[in-house]
């Protein structure tokens, strides 16, 4: 297996299987000659999403995409505790404001991990869908957790990683938007098929944006930037 030497142009983006990592996906082919992918079992409840990986990379592949890895992490984040990610628990909010679909400490340990491939595979960029702008407030996802990850990581392993954002500052319209950039019609036909957003799992109701319950957090988050997009937006084709 071809190992790289840390060049510019080698990504390894973490691929969930979600609206926005497949759009980190498609972002990273269109910059990097070479990108892998990395997956993770946490044991969560909406696991489908892990099942829609596959014909996603499908739908994208080319000369640029290359191996895919899966990582599982059922049994580590299972012994941190339960929350209504992993658990068949109602999704609320916690007295600080969270919603206890708040997984302590998961993407830290998702870009460990990443970073850890990447090392091992020779891999500068590690790209990930994290976002500040519509999320739902995980501590996580914010700009200044991911470069003080950068920080760490390059200490604790001394390399010159390069965490990438592409959707920090982007909310779901704009995820929409530039998904369609991207590759238009076709491209976010992929990601209204074939990605999984919802938080209970649903592959069976099907709305404009995509298949999911229509009701979780996660499906709103998704049906309100679909929304917005279409409305302000070039009209996708396919609508
Ligand atoms: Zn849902």
């Amino acid at each position: 297996m071809t190992q790289f030497n840390q060049t510019e142009d080698t990504a390894l983006v973490l691929f969930s299987g979600g609206q926005d990592s497949s759009t980190c996906l498609a972002w990273a082919l269109a910059r990097y000659p070479h990108v892998e992918t990395v997956g993770f079992h946490y044991g969560q409840r909406h696991a489908v999403e892990m099942e829609c990986r596959e014909p996603i990379r499908q739908a994208l592949a080319c000369d640029r995409l290359g191996i895919d890895h899966v990582v599982d992490l059922t049994v580590t984040i299972a012994a941190l505790g339960q929350t209504a990610m992993t658990a068949d628990i109602a999704i609320e909010m916690d007295q600080g404001g969270l919603p206890n679909t708040f997984v302590p400490g998961r993407n830290l340990l998702f870009l460990t991990c990443a970073a850890a491939i990447a090392y091992r595979r020779g891999l500068r960029r590690i790209v990930t869908g994290v976002c500040e702008t519509d999320y739902s407030g995980y501590p996580d996802c914010r700009d200044d957790t991911v470069k003080a990850m950068q920080l760490a990581l390059n200490l604790g392993m001394q390399r010159r990683f390069v965490l990438e954002t592409p959707l920090m500052w982007r909310d779901k319209a704009a995820t929409w938007a530039l998904a369609f950039d991207l590759g238009g019609d076709k491209l976010v036909g992929v990601i209204r098929e074939r990605t999984h957003t919802c938080y209970l799992g649903n592959r069976t109701d099907r709305h404009t944006w995509g298949f999911g319950c229509g009701t979780c957090p996660a499906c709103q988050l998704r049906a309100r930037g679909w929304e917005r997009w279409t409305e302000a937006g070039p009209v996708c084709g396919a609508v």
